[in-house]
């Protein structure tokens, strides 16, 4: 985050040239050639290994990102979810890290960084796997005793590693996460900190280091969708991408705006559908009923990086972005100029899928290609099929997989079977015995894991929690 309020983003993108894309084939090495020409000032053989180290056999499949075509569908579907921890955000955590300790240890300025997470969902797991054992950083990752799943935390609490600690932090999730906030603005303990060589980070969506490893796969699901005789090159694909925070979206656009042939960004929302009313009318209205989903690591309100997005189109006028925020603040809503609205149009077409949509589209699609979708995806998928209705535009589509299914068991098992099983353990065998689908490797037997992390405090006793943590 930027001193003075607002968030850093690149001052222009750079330009890729499609031929080079066309000569380059695995996941890695495309990796390697989008992050070289942001990491300017990264020793080239480092980011070889920063990258190899990062996808490699630590995702379940060799195609680290596979890009599935389904018959009896033309949606075809870019599964983000192989990674250590299932989650898609593994993508950007196990690369970040890596990044990270190379820029301390080039800088030399630090000794010790302390990663601080609040997380409700997927980010604490794949943020402990991404940071653990890494040199000179530890991290401690908050998570609501209220408000994660029962697969969620099991994952944290059995995860081990010499640096790595999952606190329960009583109460829901908004207590959680500001009261972590709240530490990155305490001065007292920050120069505490600071006094002892560490300094505190965290590994949020709205951290940069995690949106530019998310443009990698934008570029790879067009190489791929040539590979499979999908497109030609030079011609243009949609991305539907169901959304939460705006980062994975984001990406896409970023994406877009280096030179990828991409014609509509599809933004996918579940009934917290803020950003589809703000796609549609120019107005972003916070003054809103919150709704918990099935799809709940989309359950948002404040899309923190749809600022960095809206800077874009502004011509990056940060005092006009300013005003905005602080009218978001006075009056719980902001509107964008005519123009603007035009322009966001041209780019992204938005709409939601209601709960009986995502449950529906779960069958249909087991049902006709037999495909399991999480319901995150099946908020996108939803929404690509009113896309193309609406609009008759048949470009090519390809649809971020953001979960595997067996990440959120007990619905996909109610939307394929009609039966409510409530043990989120025993619900991944029921659905494993009933579609024949393998479950993930990342959470196979996982509830035999040993618990490691035992500690749930009360809000109020994060801070004492983390001055013991720094004066060790
Ligand atoms: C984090 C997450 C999202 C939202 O991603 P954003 O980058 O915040 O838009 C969607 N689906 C799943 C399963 C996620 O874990």
């Amino acid at each position: 985050m930027v001193p003075s309020g607002g968030l850093f983003v690149p001052e222009s993108f750079p330009q890729v040239d499609l031929k080079q894309l066309q000569s380059l084939t695995g996941y890695p090495e495309i990796a390697r050639w989008l992050l070289g020409l942001y990491l300017t000032d990264f020793d080239s053989s480092s980011l070889d290994r920063i990258i190899k180290e990062s996808y490699s056999s630590n995702f379940a499949s060799a195609d680290i990102v596979p890009l599935v075509t389904l018959r009896n569908s033309d949606i075809n579907i870019l599964e983000l979810w192989h990674g250590p921890t299932a989650a898609f955000k593994d993508l950007a955590l196990q690369c970040m890290p890596r990044l990270l300790l190379y820029s301390m240890e080039a800088t030399e300025k630090v000794d010790r960084v302390l990663i601080l997470v609040a997380t409700s969902g997927d980010t604490g797991m794949a943020a402990l796997d991404g940071f653990c054992n890494q040199d000179k950083i530890d991290i401690i990752v908050f998570y609501p005793d209220e408000g994660v799943s029962v697969i969620q935390k099991q994952q944290m609490i059995t995860k081990s590693g010499r640096n790595v600690k999952a606190v329960g932090v009583k109460g829901n999730f908004d207590t959680c996460q500001t009261s972590v906030k709240q530490i990155f603005q305490d001065e007292g303990l920050v120069r505490l900190a600071r006094e002892r060589g560490c300094v505190f980070s965290s590994a949020n969506s709205i951290n940069w280091g995690r949106l530019v490893p998310q443009i990698v796969y934008y570029f790879w699901a067009y190489n791929q969708m040539v590979a499979k005789g999908k497109l030609c090159w030079g011609e243009h694909v949609n991305f539907c991408v169901p959304t939460g925070n705006f980062g994975n979206i984001l990406s896409a656009y970023y994406a877009m705006q280096m030179g990828l042939p991409v014609s509509r960004l599809i933004c996918a929302s579940n009934t917290n559908n803020i950003l589809t009313d703000f796609i549609n009318t120019g107005k972003y209205n916070l003054d809103r009923p919150f709704h918990v989903t099935s799809s709940p690591s989309m359950d948002i309100l404040i899309s923190s990086n749809l600022e960095r997005f809206i800077f874009d189109v502004y011509s990056k006028d940060g005092d006009t972005i300013a005003g905005l925020y602080r009218t978001l603040q006075q009056k719980q809503a902001f509107s964008v100029s005519d123009a603007v609205k035009t322009k966001i149009q041209s780019l992204f077409y938005g709409s939601c899928a209601s709960e009986e949509e995502v449950f529906a589209t779960i069958k249909h699609t087991y049902d006709t290609c037999g495909y399991l979708l999480d319901t995150h995806t099946a908020v996108g998928y939803a929404v690509a099929g009113k896309y193309r209705q609406q609009t008759g535009d048949n470009t090519p589509m390809v649809l971020t997989s953001t979960a595997n299914p067996y990440k959120f068991p007990a619905d996909v098992y109610r939307a394929v079977t009609g039966f409510q099983e409530d043990n989120d353990f025993q619900v991944v065998h029921r659905l494993e015995q009933h579609t024949g689908i393998s479950v993930h490797k990342a959470l196979q037997d996982i509830e035999n894991r040993k618990v490691l992390h035992v500690d749930v405090i009360e809000a109020n006793e994060i801070y004492s929690y983390i001055k013991r943590e720094v004066s060790e």
